[in-house]
């Protein structure tokens, strides 16, 4: 049924590019993506570069992310950023609970909950990422673990918003280290997380939700991640930085069935 899904490709640009960087970096994306509307584009860059992204982007098929957010809408939260700020920018999507938010700043299920049901309380679309260890895989509780990241991170969402999600599956073992997932491991995680969806919210609901593989998504290996029955596209790291590779990605989803 994944002809109810639009294929996504969605770039994570991580603590890279300066704002005039990203310009000239989405002035070949938006001429790349042009007026295609078969797949829907993403690109998020570091919030530095929100507004001269939004500018660059203005009248564009591609829209635009952010890469994390607080769950307030203001207030004593020194370094942050709120919901209502990347709205004022046209921001229209915000990965949450990236595995470095997870790893590096702390960042547990609870607050990213928060952050979720924030995101959708102010009309941006959350991408919210969850995936497995290496530890976690070889220790047999890959599945255990994504469930409770899943639904720890949308509890109190509402079934009538929940076809707005879009979930990232991210195995951790496979950010920014060349190792892809098999088609069949990101297969088997992506049918998982969807049934879970379905017990979430229904399995119409489900079917609407889009579930994107991450995980050193190239050109070279996407043609077969998405062709799989419930993948249905890409959120992207070191390959959203050029355009070439970020455009053949693109391609890539256009064609996948
Ligand atoms: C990511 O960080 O979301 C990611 C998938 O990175 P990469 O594509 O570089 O593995």
């Amino acid at each position: 049924m994944s002809s109810l899904r639009k294929k996504l490709i969605a770039g994570n640009w991580k603590m890279n590019k300066t704002a005039a960087e990203a310009s000239a970096l989405l002035k070949d994306i938006r001429i790349g993506v042009g007026k295609r509307n078969d797949v829907e584009v993403v690109v998020c860059p570091p919030f530095t570069a929100l507004e001269s992204s939004a500018v660059a982007l203005e009248g564009s098929m591609v829209k635009l992310g952010a890469q994390n957010m607080h769950h307030e809408a203001n207030g004593a939260f020194t370094g942050e950023i709120s919901a209502p700020m990347l709205r004022s920018l046209f921001v229209t999507h915000v990965i949450l609970g990236h595995s470095e938010r997870r790893t590096l700043f702390g960042d547990t299920d609870k607050f990213v909950n928060q952050k979720v049901l924030s995101a959708i309380k102010n009309q941006l679309k959350p991408i919210l990422c969850v995936g497995e260890t290496l530890a976690e895989r070889d220790a047999g509780t890959t599945l255990t673990v994504v469930k409770t990241q899943l639904e720890g991170g949308l509890e109190g969402v509402n079934k009538d918003t929940a076809a707005t999600l879009v979930i990232a599956y991210e195995p951790v073992w496979a950010i920014g280290t060349g190792k892809v997932a098999t088609t069949e491991q990101a297969q088997e995680v992506h049918a998982f997380i969807r049934g879970l969806l379905g017990k979430l919210f229904g399995d119409q609901t489900a079917q609407k939700i889009r579930i994107l593989y991450g995980g050193s998504m190239k050109p070279a290996n996407a043609g077969e991640l998405l062709a799989q029955a419930d993948i249905d596209g890409g959120l992207v790291g070191g390959a959203s930085l050029e355009a070439r590779s970020f455009l053949d990605l693109v391609a890539a989803a256009g064609t996948a069935v």
